[in-house]
């Protein structure tokens, strides 16, 4: 699995929003992030940074293009006083990457944190454009699963001070591998296999209970079945043909 962590902003010339009281910038929040949630995702998923000197759309197509299979991009927000809390948004239509906003949403909602909800990007219009239809760019580019999340106001002065603080930003990068996690081992099971036959027909054994696959959602179907694994399969085969 290999997984596209792009840190909003951070082109030249694009800090993102900054909370200028603390001297604190988007960019500078979304790289510590990164790193937090890399280190949390361990070993068994591959990382891809996009490029920061792109456009943050075109990033999108580059995770694509390097063969990612989810994307999340990591953002502050920025609103009027009083605007508070935690969204994350996804591409309209994109089933998968509504499933994969709701999953970390519930996730960071242990948080003490303002939950505003999971929004698709229809809804989404700039603070400099009210009229805009564009969509957002980066979830355009990308085909699969991707979502962006927006973690706190940066505007806000008591949601500012959290994004300072170390302990609270290693529970939301912990918030986020889980919510993906979870992810992976329901809505976007058995990714690994390239079939659609195949995917078809574990997907039907899974929903008998047949087939499990395992944690992380994957199911190796390059691997061997071992004499107890298949002894296993019988005997749920067994139970389900002959209930007891
Ligand atoms: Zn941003």
């Amino acid at each position: 699995m290999k997984i596209a962590l792009d840190a909003g902003h951070g082109r030249e010339g694009d800090p993102g929003a900054i909370n200028y009281e603390l001297g604190l910038s988007e960019e500078a929040v979304t790289s510590v992030l990164r790193e937090l949630v890399k280190e949390k995702l361990g070993g068994d998923f591959q990382v891809f940074y996009p490029d920061r000197d792109l456009l943050s759309s075109m990033r999108g197509r580059e995770a694509h293009e390097k063969g990612c299979e989810v994307l999340l991009s990591l953002h502050l927000n920025s609103g009027p006083p009083g605007a508070q809390g935690c969204e994350i948004w996804y591409r309209s239509g994109n089933e998968l990457g509504k499933e994969l906003s709701l999953s970390i949403l519930n996730s960071l909602s242990q948080l003490p944190l303002k939950i505003r909800g999971a929004k698709s990007d229809d809804q989404w219009a700039p603070a400099f454009d009210h009229t805009w239809k564009g969509e957002i760019g980066i979830l355009r580019e990308f085909p699969g699963p991707a979502c962006l999340i927006e973690v706190l106001f940066i505007s806000d002065p008591q949601e500012a001070r959290l994004l300072q603080n170390s302990r609270f930003l290693e529970g939301v990068s912990s918030g986020i591998v889980q919510g993906l996690k979870g992810f992976l081992a329901s809505s976007f099971r058995f990714w690994d296999v390239s079939s659609p036959e195949l995917k078809e027909v574990l997907n039907a054994l899974s929903g008998r209970g047949v087939i499990k696959g395992f944690p992380d959602g994957s199911f190796h179907p390059e691997k061997p079945l071992l004499r107890g694994e298949a002894a296993l399969l019988l005997k749920r085969l067994l139970d389900l043909v002959f209930p007891v």
